[in-house]
């Protein structure tokens, strides 16, 4: 079933989250582990996020350095197929501009409608390490418009070769990112919510927020993107804080900015088991308002660690 109908059918807030694919090498029994504890909160689907190449530099013996490109969490597609087996669950697989042509694509949406799977969450994706700026493939999308434009079209039938007569439509639900507080490279708020305008006529059927620490960030985002038409249901996305080193690392990694309430229980924290205990208290607190407010669902970041978000879960859902 699509997130869409999903959240049409449903009378109250529902509970979803994303997971990593593992490491290259690790078994996908991990994900199992952080997946199973998180069931009993009955989310309707499950996101797996996807993982672009990597440039790395390994040291010669003789001193120089070798460039290799690496994917060091391969296996969305895959897990997703795993996840719908196994837990009869929908997911929704995230899929890139980057590293991908438009065949690329074409193919891997041929994979996962063969697979029965109905979403896909759209996005560009970052640049490389190596980049200063996103660069797409030869044969690549841009931004995340232009992908979504492509899912839309084979919606319709439509696929890259135009010669082909009488082709299978696909039906996935289309979801896009959006940024409480701006995404980092948009020239100003309202540009930014204009090209998130943009992404949803290209056929987009929901919007899935960046995380945020503040619950009034994401009502005036929903506000804005309302007053420029924007109509389709967004959801919020939390993660909990964890750590003392997420007092650096969230900010630099997804551009946010912590509530000075926030920060100040986290420094005056004796060590990083009080700090979940802090993270696991705000995170009830947000998910406890958005849901008084009639948000469709809460979608929770669990970056590999489901124990927070029980405990978040356990008080709200
Ligand atoms: P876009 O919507 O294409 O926007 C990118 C930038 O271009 C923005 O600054 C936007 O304002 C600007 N822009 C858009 N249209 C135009 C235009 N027409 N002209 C000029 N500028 C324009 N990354 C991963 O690698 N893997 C994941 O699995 C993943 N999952 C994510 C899930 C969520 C919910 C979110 C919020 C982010 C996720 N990301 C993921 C990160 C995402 O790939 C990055 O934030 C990326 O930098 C932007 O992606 P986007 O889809 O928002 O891009």
């Amino acid at each position: 079933m699509k997130v869409t109908e999903h959240i049409n059918k449903a009378k109250d807030t529902l509970f979803s989250f994303e997971i990593l694919p593992p490491l290259k090498g690790q078994k996908i029994e991990d994900i199992y582990n952080v997946i199973d504890p998180l069931m009993e909160f009955n989310p309707p689907w499950i996101n797996v996020t996807y993982h672009r190449e990597e440039v790395i530099y390994k040291r010669l013996p003789n001193g120089l350095l070798e460039q290799k490109t690496v994917r060091k969490r391969p296996g969305t597609v895959g897990i997703c197929a795993a996840l719908q087996y196994r837990y009869k669950v929908d997911t929704v697989p995230h899929m890139l501009c980057g590293g991908f042509s438009k065949e690329d694509t074409e193919n891997a949406l041929i994979d996962l409608d063969f697979l029965g799977v109905q979403n896909i969450m759209a996005l560009r994706g970052d640049s490389m390490k190596n980049e200063r700026f996103f660069a797409p493939e030869a044969d690549g999308h841009q931004f995340a418009k232009d992908l979504v434009g492509q899912i839309r079209g084979m919606n319709e039938g439509q696929y890259l070769d135009e010669d082909l007569k009488n082709s299978s439509k696909t039906d996935f639900a289309i979801g896009v990112a959006g940024y409480p507080e701006k995404h980092f490279e948009a020239p100003s708020p309202n540009q930014d919510i204009e090209y998130l305008k943009e992404k949803v006529d290209s056929g987009a059927d929901y919007i899935v927020t960046q995380l945020f620490f503040d619950n009034q960030k994401y009502f005036d985002f929903v506000d804005r993107c309302r007053a420029a038409g924007i109509t389709v249901p967004i959801i919020p996305g939390l993660k909990p804080i964890a750590t003392k080193q997420h007092l650096s690392f969230l900010p630099h990694f997804f551009k946010v900015d912590l509530p000075d309430a926030l920060v100040k229980a986290v420094v005056d924290c004796k060590d990083n088991a009080a700090v979940r205990q802090v993270g696991v208290e705000w995170g009830i607190q947000q998910a406890k308002e958005l849901k008084a407010a009639g948000v469709p669902a809460i979608h929770f970041y669990s970056m590999g660690r489901p124990d927070n978000i029980v405990g978040i879960a356990q008080e709200v859902f």
